[in-house]
């Protein structure tokens, strides 16, 4: 675009957003993209028929309903919850951003866990929140101690767990986010965008804390990440505060039909996603053989893992036609690369290509 010469410049943002950096998920063409934690597989095609159909059926000049309530009837019934325990959202994302507008603000303080998903951060700076720090171990663990402590001070008013982490791949246990429910009146949300893919999950806890929910996403073991859509369970009372601060048409008609379709067809996913697991501990111990790689033990959908000359290895991946994630830069993260898992040939073809890097340096 052109500079408008001579025309009125505009004033500054506000202050707390003038060094905020926009979250960049790195998007770069590659013939092989395991760089954004993607399900390598579109949904089946026998299940496309169907979400055709839904599709042809939705009303476009109508709004959508706002809250969703098909798909919230049929999440809420497959976890044994009632509609008011369930929210949709455009996306985890968006609940996210709800989640930081609903409990942060200025005053308010989240307590982070570095390396963890930037998205957290980024939506503390937005509102105005300030960030406490717990800096995850050196084997990328959550200190479970320190965060324990660190919330019983009381000062916090919410944090968020995230089973399995990205981009470290490891898992908490639920003894683990019972402590941190027990330690203050703290919303605690438990991200488990992954959690199809580590089996675990904290849902029995939510008979118990009032202080929990719960978040997932069509996006990753549901092959939706194009459609956006991602749901909370927690407490009536708590949702009712994420009522207040959401969009209310952000999950459209043609979303709301397909996540539909394909929750009650979710068998269908089983076999993908044990596909995922298994190619995902061939790759692991794969990668344990190659010199001068460390890989991080991973309950999701990718691995991270670190080199000598990560960046270096990451533009030699690309050249080859192989994008993975770059990490090497950030902080908590310093040489360390995020590879998702992809179909087995791309698996294969990352792993010869990663094997040769890692040869022609010795
Ligand atoms: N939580 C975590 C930990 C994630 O990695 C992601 C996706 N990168 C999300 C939430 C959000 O996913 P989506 O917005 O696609 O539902």
């Amino acid at each position: 675009m052109r500079r408008c010469a001579g025309a009125r410049s505009v004033r500054e943002p506000a202050a707390h957003l003038r060094d905020l950096v926009p979250y960049d998920p790195k998007y770069i063409p590659a013939e092989v993209m395991v760089s954004a934690n993607e399900n390598p597989d579109d949904v089946p095609e026998s299940l496309r028929t169907d979400i055709m159909r839904a599709i042809r059926r939705v009303a476009l000049n109508r709004y959508p309903d706002p809250l969703a309530n098909g798909l919230r009837d049929l999440i809420a019934e497959a976890n044994g919850l009632d509609r008011d325990q369930v929210l949709i959202g455009n996306g985890g994302d968006e609940l996210l951003f709800d989640t930081a507008l609903a409990w942060g603000g200025p005053g308010r303080v989240f307590l982070n866990m570095p390396p963890t998903f930037s998205v957290y951060e980024n939506n503390a700076l937005l509102t105005g929140t300030s960030v406490v720090e717990v800096p995850r171990r050196a084997n990328f663990r959550v200190d479970e101690e320190a965060v324990v402590a660190r919330l019983s001070r009381g000062d916090v008013d919410f944090t968020i767990v995230t089973s399995p982490n990205n981009p470290t791949g490891d898992a908490v246990s639920e003894s683990f986010v019972r402590r941190v429910l027990e330690a203050s009146d703290a919303l605690v949300v438990v991200d488990e965008a992954y959690f199809e893919f580590s089996r675990k999950t904290v849902r029995p806890l939510l008979e118990n804390y009032e202080n929990l929910v719960i978040l997932r996403t069509f996006s990753k073991a549901f092959s939706l990440a194009g459609v956006r859509v991602g749901y909370l369970l927690g407490s009536e009372r708590v949702l009712s505060e994420y009522k207040k601060v959401r969009q209310p048409y952000s999950v459209d008609a043609i979303s709301q039909v397909v996540a539909s379709t394909v929750y009650e067809n979710r068998s269908k996913f089983v076999f993908g996603i044990e596909r995922i697991v298994s190619e995902r501990e061939r790759m692991f111990e794969r990668l344990g053989q190659m010199d001068g790689i460390e890989a991080f033990p991973s309950e999701s959908n990718f691995i991270l893992l670190r080199m000598e000359g990560a960046s270096d290895a990451w533009r030699e991946l690309l050249a080859r036609g192989v994008l993975v994630r770059d990490f090497s830069r950030t902080r908590y993260l310093e040489g360390c690369l995020r590879v998702s898992v992809g179909t087995p040939q791309e698996n294969d073809r990352f792993l010869q290509t990663l094997a040769d890097i890692a040869a022609s340096r010795r």
